[in-house]
């Protein structure tokens, strides 16, 4: 006989920790079932332990331009790998920790350990158990992806995840994908003090943001000496001697990429393909991806998909958003959806990126009129302060409705100071509002209304 439950949970990411309280706290019996680490990729393998190792970074890099401050160091600046990642791991444990004493402290709800695999739409096993609930909610998170590419099998390589367990200088490091996650571990790693070429197979890193964002970032990059290397159509690796070969070109063989480590940031991949699905009949996409609605229910009745394994997004704060709305929605009767969400994310290099809705690239292909409006960050006090001048505000308007469409903010407090976008985004207010606030000297903020009033129609 499975034991039964009124909700079981897969996964204790972003999604399923607060759905198990929210529905302990009304009196449900919930089932909350973890594989590996309490918290999942952002507090183990992600944002958190990234952005620990991002501080050091930035600490290090600080400490070499000190002379330019006025601050004098002793001498020639050192990173010790080891206690740069007990850092990491101490932060990071914080969370984990964190998380599992609060399921585990929660009333009505059991914590399961082990791989949940699902025997018929409504019963799931966990290790010699079976438990069923009338709903259960999936939120199993992603992997690193592993692209097929010739030679891979043959060398070794670094994701993610076992990037965790780097406590020494990698004297060349190769991150193949010049994306979100590899441009923060290529910046990082350069300022620890290793080499490091960012191998991209598109014409320019970030491909999917705007042309000056991706030019901006790839002279920020190259500025601190990182090699880019871009259009790597088709890679293969290999091994020679100790040195690991990435070939650029597979037809005339002509470039490549020889170091000493490689780090793969490539992509996620779904961890739906050991979950049992199909004796569930709970449908995918090609890629792997749960298939859900806007409300996040899956095509089985009494089954919902939350957080980065139903591709409806990729980070945190949308796996948070997911269980705002699947909660409101089951218990507050009320009807949220995923459509209301704005697109809105960070790059966590130095300087960041912070962007909400389209790109101007975007925005053309709609078909829309639009106004833009842009500031080098050199004409940012703030950043004239900070000695931080890097990058630049551009923020994309309706030249008809005038509400806000997108923004980039790629400079000093960039992922701050775009929040000031995305409340009024929310809140459906013409951009006129935020010309008209008065904010705080000195901010990066303060600009926002001074770059609103001087809006240039958008190039065709
Ligand atoms: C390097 C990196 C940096 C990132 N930085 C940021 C950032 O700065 N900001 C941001 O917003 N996002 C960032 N992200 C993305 C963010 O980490 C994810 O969007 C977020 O963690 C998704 O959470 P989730 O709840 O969907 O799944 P996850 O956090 O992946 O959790 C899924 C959980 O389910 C468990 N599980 C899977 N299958 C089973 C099973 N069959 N049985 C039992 N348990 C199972 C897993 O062990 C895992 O604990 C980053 C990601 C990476 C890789």
């Amino acid at each position: 006989m499975a034991a039964r439950f009124d909700a079981i949970i897969v996964g204790t990411g972003q999604a399923g920790p607060a759905l198990a309280a929210r529905f302990a706290k009304v009196g449900m019996q919930v089932a909350i079932i973890e594989r590996n680490l309490f918290g999942g990729t952002c507090v183990n393998t992600g944002c958190i332990p990234t952005k620990a190792l991002i501080a050091s970074a930035y600490a290090a890099q600080l400490a070499r331009r000190a002379a330019e401050y006025g601050v004098k160091t002793g001498g020639a600046v050192e990173v010790d790998m080891k206690r740069v990642k007990a850092r990491k791991d101490a932060i990071s444990a914080r969370s984990r920790n964190g998380v599992e004493e609060w399921l585990k402290g929660l009333a009505n709800c059991t914590v399961l350990k082990g791989h949940a695999r699902f025997e018929s739409a409504h019963a799931i096993r966990v290790n010699d158990e079976l438990i069923s609930a009338e709903r259960i909610f999936l939120n199993v998170g992603t992997r690193p992806h592993v692209p097929p590419m010739t030679g891979l099998d043959q060398v070794p390589y670094l994701t993610n995840s076992t990037m965790m367990d780097v406590d020494f200088l990698p004297e060349h490091l190769i991150v193949i994908g010049g994306s979100y996650t590899g441009l923060e571990f290529a910046q990082m790693y350069r300022r620890f003090g290793s080499a490091v070429t960012v191998v991209e197979k598109s014409p320019r890193v970030v491909a999917r943001e705007d042309e000056d964002v991706s030019l901006a970032l790839q002279e920020i990059l190259r500025g601190e000496g990182i090699t880019v290397e871009l259009r790597a159509e088709c890679m293969a690796a290999e091994k020679r001697g100790e040195r690991i070969v990435v070939k650029l070109d597979c037809d005339d063989g002509m470039r490549e990429a020889v170091g000493s480590h490689l780090l793969l940031a490539v992509g996620r991949t779904p961890n739906t393909d050991d979950l049992g699905l199909q004796a569930a009949g709970i449908e995918v996409d090609g890629r792997g991806y749960i298939l859900v609605d806007d409300a996040l229910r899956t095509r089985v009745d009494g089954v919902w998909a939350l957080g980065d394994c139903n591709g409806r997004g990729a980070f945190t704060h949308t796996a948070y958003n997911d269980y705002e709305i699947v909660a409101d929605n089951l218990l507050d009767g009320a009807n949220r959806s995923v459509r209301d969400r704005i697109v809105a994310y960070g790059l966590f290099v130095d300087p960041p990126l912070g962007r909400v809705g389209m790109t101007v690239n975007e925005i053309r292909r709609s078909g829309r009129r639009a106004l833009i409006g842009v500031r080098p960050m050199t004409r940012v006090g703030r950043a004239i302060e900070k000695g931080e001048t890097q990058g630049f505000i551009k923020i994309a308007v309706d030249a008809d409705t005038k509400e806000i469409l997108g923004a980039a903010i790629l400079g000093v407090g960039g992922d701050e100071a775009v929040h000031c976008l995305i409340d009024a985004m929310y809140a459906k207010a013409p951009y006129t509002v935020i010309q008209r606030a008065v904010h705080i000297h000195p901010t990066v903020c303060e600009l926002l209304p001074t770059v609103l009033g001087d809006l240039r129609p958008m190039a065709e």
